[in-house]
Order: structure tokens, then C-alpha cells, then sequence
């Protein structure tokens, strides 16, 4: 049987700021995003009272959102999925976020014994195998856990952009998900500048992976470093082919309607 090759990763030691002087850019369209940002929030929770919660996969626009929730006092839960694969830094800035806006924020989990089956029958890197094994695991870390974070809930809030990827080009500011939840994106008009030049001014807490050239975080085995002219996405599952990789929980849905589908008055 042929050796399995364990992709090396390396991340040099963050530069304090480096992200903020990399990234963070004051825009003319700044502020009207900002205002318009809080009261798609404040929308969003009324209309759905103490039913939805922010997804936060602690990066840096959901620190935007979560700030932007925490400072105006709005009504949404956070909470993130601990997928047992993240890195210290990601897992140390929950109790940093915790303690910058005085707020709780829940953790969900996969079901240890089917994680232990899982490597049991696949060993403890099988998102290396093969892409079907990659999402495997994404559904038993990620997708699953989501599941329960969202019942009884009938909205939930993400971080997506369309700059983040081609592929979310046309991320809608709301769109019903699968199981016909509510799901808002309130930052999908934002730019990365904009995101950077919020942490900037506001003092927010965010992931010292960024300050080492990790724009997107997620999982520790499934996230590399970019170099200079990548995509912002290219160190996410890297080694497979498919440039429109995603873990399962962002998959859009036949109910997903293109952004420039008029819902509803908060529609751009
Ligand atoms: Fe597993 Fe990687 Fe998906 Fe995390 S990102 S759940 S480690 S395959």
C-alpha cells in the first residue's frame, strides 16, 4: 500500500498588526456600510426574537459581526462549532472574545463516538485520502454539530462575503436555507479592507493566525499560509482540485436566490 503523505505546514510566527497595515483601508463607503450592517442586524432579530444566533467560525468578519451585535446590543446569540481540529490560537480567542464584549459564547461539538469510529475505520488523517473522506469529516465536525446549534432556531447570521471567493460571488444579503431557516449575511457587500479598517478602529479582538498570512482559518490540518498573489481562499484544502471547495455548511441551496433577487426592503 502506498505511504500516506502528510502534508507539511508551516506558519511562521504572526507579526503583531501585520494584518491591520496589510489589509485595513478607510473606504468613502465605510460608514453607510456600517449603518447599514447594524440595521439589517437589528432587522434580523426582531424578526426573529431569541431564534437565531451568529455561526462564528472566529475569523475575522465574523469578529465584525460579532462586535457589531455586542456594541449596539442586539438580540443574536453566538455561538461556533469546535470541530476538535482547530488551532490553540482560534481556541484561545473565544475566551478573549468572551471577555472583550462581556458575552457568552456557546460551543458545539461532534459526537465523539462517531468521530472515533470515523478514525478508527480511516485513521486520523483521512482528509487527505480522498475528497469524499474530506467531506466526510466535514460532516461529522462541522456540518452535524451545525444541525444542533440551529434547532429551534429560525434564522442564523454568517460572516460570507462575495469577495471572498468567485464562488461566493453572489452571496445574498438573505436567503432561506435548506431547512428553511432564515439565513442573513449581512457582510456580504463588505470588502476585506472594510472588515480590517473596522477591527483597526475599533480595538477588535481577532485570530494572530491572520497576522501570519492566514486570511481564512479553519480546521489546523486543512488550512496552509498564502503566498503573495493567491486567492483568499487558496489555503483551504489546497491539495484537491475543485476550486469550489467548502466544508458543507455554505453549500448554496436551490432555495438560494441570486443577489440581485429583491426579498425584502433590506435587499441592496
Ligand atoms: Fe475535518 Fe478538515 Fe473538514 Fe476540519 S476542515 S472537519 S479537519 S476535513
Amino acid at each position: 500500500m502506498a505511504e500516506r503523505r502528510i502534508p507539511e505546514i508551516v506558519i511562521e510566527p504572526p507579526l503583531p498588526g501585520r494584518a491591520i497595515s496589510l489589509y485595513a483601508r478607510a473606504r468613502a463607503e465605510y460608514p453607510a456600510l456600517v449603518e447599514a450592517t447594524v440595521q439589517r442586524l437589528r432587522e434580523a432579530a426582531a424578526d426573529h426574537p431569541g431564534r437565531i444566533a451568529q455561526a462564528t467560525s472566529l475569523g475575522a468578519e465574523d469578529m465584525v459581526l460579532t462586535d457589531l451585535i455586542a456594541r449596539h446590543g442586539i438580540a443574536i446569540d453566538v455561538a461556533m462549532i469546535d470541530t476538535g481540529r482547530l488551532h490553540p490560537e482560534t481556541l484561545a480567542l473565544r475566551a478573549r472574545a468572551e471577555a472583550h464584549w462581556g458575552i457568552r459564547i456557546a460551543v458545539f461539538g461532534p459526537e465523539p463516538a462517531k468521530v472515533a469510529d470515523f478514525e478508527r475505520q480511516h485513521g486520523p488523517w483521512p482528509m487527505y485520502d480522498s475528497v469524499a473522506l474530506r467531506h466526510t469529516c466535514c460532516g461529522l465536525r462541522k456540518v452535524e454539530p451545525l444541525q444542533r446549534l440551529l434547532a429551534g432556531r429560525s434564522a442564523w447570521v454568517t460572516g460570507l462575503r462575495r469577495a471572498q471567493s468567485a464562488h461566493r460571488a453572489d452571496v445574498p444579503l438573505r436567503a432561506p436555507d435548506e431547512a428553511g431557516r432564515v439565513k442573513y449575511n449581512p457582510l456580504a457587500d463588505w470588502q476585506w479592507a472594510d472588515v480590517w479598517h473596522h477591527i483597526a478602529t475599533h480595538g477588535v479582538p481577532y485570530n494572530p493566525l491572520h497576522d501570519a498570512f492566514m486570511p481564512s482559518i479553519g480546521c489546523a490540518p486543512c488550512t496552509r499560509p498564502i503566498a503573495v498573489g493567491e486567492d483568499f481562499r487558496a489555503g483551504r484544502w489546497w491539495w484537491e482540485d475543485d476550486t469550489r471547495r467548502e466544508c458543507g455548511l455554505h453549500v448554496p441551496t436551490a432555495n438560494t436566490p441570486s443577489r440581485s433577487t429583491s426579498l425584502s426592503p433590506i435587499q441592496p
